[in-house]
Formats: C-alpha cells, structure tokens, sequence
C-alpha cells in the first residue's frame, strides 16, 4: 500500500540542529514515522530527545559546533551515530545561522561564520554520510535550502550566497550519487515563524511587506515542513534526486 512506503520503521535519521526551530520539527517527524534519532546539536537537546522517546524511538545526543567542527569531527559525529544506533540511513543537513547587515558592511567573521556553518559543514556531513551510503547502496541525504537559494533577499548576502550554494552542492551530488541509491534533495522553507525570522517578524513594516506577498495569507510553521522531509527520507520518493522543493505558501509562485 502506497502509506507503507512513508514508514521509517528500522531506520536510522541524524538531524543537525534538532534542538529548536525547524530541526526539532524535522526530528518529530522523522520519529513519528518510525526512525531512530542522532540530534547533532551544540547542547544537549533535551526538550526535543524527551518528545521523540515519547514516542517509543531511540535518540542519542551527538555534540558538535559546526562553527568549529572540521571535516575529521564531522566524520567522527558520524561514525558516532553508526557506534550507537547501528546505522545511518537518513541525514538532513538543518542548522543554519544567518547574519543581516548591509553587503557594504558584512564584516569577514560574519561571512566565514555563515559559510562555514550553512555550507562547508553541510558538504562535510553529506561526504561521510554519502561514503556510508555508498557503500552500503542507499541512503536519503536532505538538504535545507531557502527562498534565498533562488532569490538575493535583503541585507543577508553571504546567506544568500551559501543557500544558492546548498542547491548546486545538493544537484552536485545527486548526479554522482543517484545511481547508487543515494537519494540527494533539498527542501527549501518559505518564510517560518522560527528564532530565525523573529528579527524580520518584529519588524512591522517587514512582517506585513511578507505576509502580504504569501498566497497562503500567513507565515509557515515548522508543522509545515514535516511532511515534506518524511516524503523525502522514505521510500516514496525513490525516484527524486536533485530536487529543491520549495515549501512556502506560494511565495516563490507570485
Ligand atoms: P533557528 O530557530 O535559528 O535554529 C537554528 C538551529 O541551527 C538551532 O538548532 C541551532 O542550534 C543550530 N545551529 C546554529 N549554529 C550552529 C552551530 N554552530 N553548531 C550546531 N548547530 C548550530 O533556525 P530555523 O528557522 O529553525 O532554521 C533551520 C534551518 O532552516 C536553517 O538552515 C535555516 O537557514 C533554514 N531556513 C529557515 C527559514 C525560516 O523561515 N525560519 C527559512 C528558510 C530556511 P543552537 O540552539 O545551539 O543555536
């Protein structure tokens, strides 16, 4: 039955950032439909590891800072993941910061900070779960892309140059890896109501300017995101490489 083939029961899911936001959303589904959790989180993600074993899952705490974790590191969180739960069959790559000033004004710190975490960490992850999956013949990287993978965005340059950068990377990598089994996609949300966007959300004139443009008539939450990364992690969509879909209420349709 085509229901059966979005169950996760048996696998194994890391989510970086699965603390708050959207990667604790991410997380929830995941569990919900059946996978074992590795949160990679800075700090101990105790809210969302007591919400997935509510659920009857297994989740394990696998520290890192991206700011600061190098390719080695990365590796080792992933092999760290395998050590204690068996196995990794999905990763989305969630965490993600984002820096805002003018470009003119952008100091250097900002913009190795936000390339660091929101690319170079994301391909490090993808490298040592994509030699797992590889060898093994499948596996589901999901990427977190953004409205500012197709669009410049305002006073966010080097954000927006790092998520255009997370689309090519994921198509990059679906082309080489598709024919293994290794799924590589991305979601890209519209504009969620996360500790991301609270500074454009407690901006009056920025908020309406935003609302107003969204067919959909209000901001996402991270709830409207679940069904897209279970769909990609599971095997219904067996057949979807290199994509970057968009969730956003319309936003990128107008
Ligand atoms: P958020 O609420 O600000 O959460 C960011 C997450 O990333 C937190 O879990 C944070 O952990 C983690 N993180 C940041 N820096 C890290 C580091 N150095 N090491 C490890 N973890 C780190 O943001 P969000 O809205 O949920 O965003 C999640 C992802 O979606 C990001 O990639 C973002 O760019 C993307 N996105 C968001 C929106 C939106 O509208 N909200 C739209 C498009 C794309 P700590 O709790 O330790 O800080």
């Amino acid at each position: 039955m085509i229901l059966d083939s979005f169950r996760l029961d048996g696998r194994v899911a890391m989510v970086t950032g699965g603390n708050r936001g959207l990667g604790a959303a991410y997380a929830m589904a995941l569990a919900e439909a059946g996978a074992d959790l590795a949160l990679l989180c800075r700090s101990d993600p105790q809210a969302t590891a007591a919400r997935i074993a509510a659920t009857g899952r297994r989740v394990v705490h696998v520290p890192a800072d991206l700011a600061t974790a190098g390719p080695a590191e990365l590796a080792a969180a992933v092999e760290t993941v395998v050590e204690r739960l068996g196995r990794l069959d999905i990763l989305v790559n969630n965490a993600g910061i984002i820096r805002r000033a003018p470009a003119a004004e952008i100091t250097a710190q900002d913009w190795d900070e936000v390339m660091t975490v929101d690319l170079d960490a994301v391909f490090h992850l993808c490298q040592a779960a994509g030699r797992l999956m590889l060898a093994r013949g499948g596996g589901r990287i999901i990427n977190v892309a953004s409205m500012l993978t197709f669009q410049g965005g305002i006073r966010v340059a080097g954000y927006a140059a790092a998520k255009h950068a997370v689309a090519g990377l994921t198509k990059a990598l679906a082309n080489e890896w598709a024919a293994a089994g290794v799924n590589v996609n991305a979601v890209a949300p519209g504009y969620i109501a996360t500790d991301n966007t609270a500074p454009l959300r407690a901006d009056p004139v920025r908020a309406a300017a935003i609302s107003d443009r969204i067919p959909a008539g209000r901001w996402g939450t991270p709830e409207d995101l679940m069904g897209v990364v279970v769909f990609l992690a599971s095997d219904a969509a067996r057949y979807v490489h290199g994509a970057v879909i968009p969730v956003d209420g319309g936003w990128l349709a107008r």
